[in-house]
């Protein structure tokens, strides 16, 4: 079963390097330098960027395979898709989460309170804040579509989280999820991740539309190079 687990370890390795943004969409990438940076034969790269391919993750650009990218009508349609499935994972949660998931969803929170002044670090909190509540549903085909959303969610790498005011806005939204999970109340969980991901869409729209004069125009190229 060895070779598996390594094309499993080259697919796995190469979908986090797109979602770290160290590839961005419309990256060249190629198998003998994959191979090279992460130390695995070229087998099970090719095989990793067929999988990818075939996901959508990656497209052909001539002869050559890239970092794909979402117009702006997949963007939405993505995040219609993951507002829907987010509201059923935290209706779930509020449902059938153990009172010991809901005490791990509050020290993330806690712990991410520190981290609203640093982009990078709380964007990944986010995405295990988020996968705690996809788990805390209790439904693995739910989990699987979510999976399936979130990879595609990496060729948007640089949260809107890098905008401003968005880390404290966060960790907030979250707590509200939180609170209305902790109270078993499923319809007010489903409504509290709608207005958090309808928030979050809404940032990532502005970004990508025009630099807001005075602030961060750095981040605004690399939000417009992530669509
Ligand atoms: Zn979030």
């Amino acid at each position: 079963m060895q070779p598996v687990h390594v094309q499993k370890d080259a697919y796995q390795l190469l979908l986090d390097a797109i979602d770290q943004g160290l590839f961005r969409p419309g990256d060249r990438l190629v198998e003998s330098e994959l191979a090279e940076r992460f130390g695995v034969s070229r087998t099970p790269v090719r095989e990793a960027l067929q999988r990818l391919e075939t996901q959508g993750v990656l497209a052909r650009d001539g002869r050559s395979l890239v970092v794909a990218s979402l117009d702006h009508d997949q963007l939405g349609e993505l995040y219609v898709v993951r507002a829907e499935l987010e509201g059923l994972a935290a209706r779930l949660a509020a449902q059938h989460a153990a009172p010991e998931e809901i005490r791990v969803l509050w020290e993330m929170i806690e712990k991410d309170r520190e981290l609203v002044h640093r982009p990078e670090l709380l964007g990944r909190a986010n995405k295990r804040f988020h996968r705690q509540i996809h788990l805390a549903s209790h439904n693995r085909y739910l989990i699987q579509q979510l999976e399936m959303v979130n990879r595609t969610m990496a060729l948007v790498a640089h949260t809107s989280i890098s905008a401003p005011g968005r880390g404290e806005a966060t960790v907030e939204e979250h707590s509200a999820i939180v609170r209305a999970i902790e109270a078993r109340d499923g319809d007010a969980a489903d409504a509290a991740i709608h207005e958090h991901i309808s928030r979050a869409y809404e940032t990532r729209l502005k970004l990508g539309l025009e630099p807001i004069p005075g602030e961060g125009e750095a981040e605004v190229e690399e939000e417009q190079a992530g669509q």
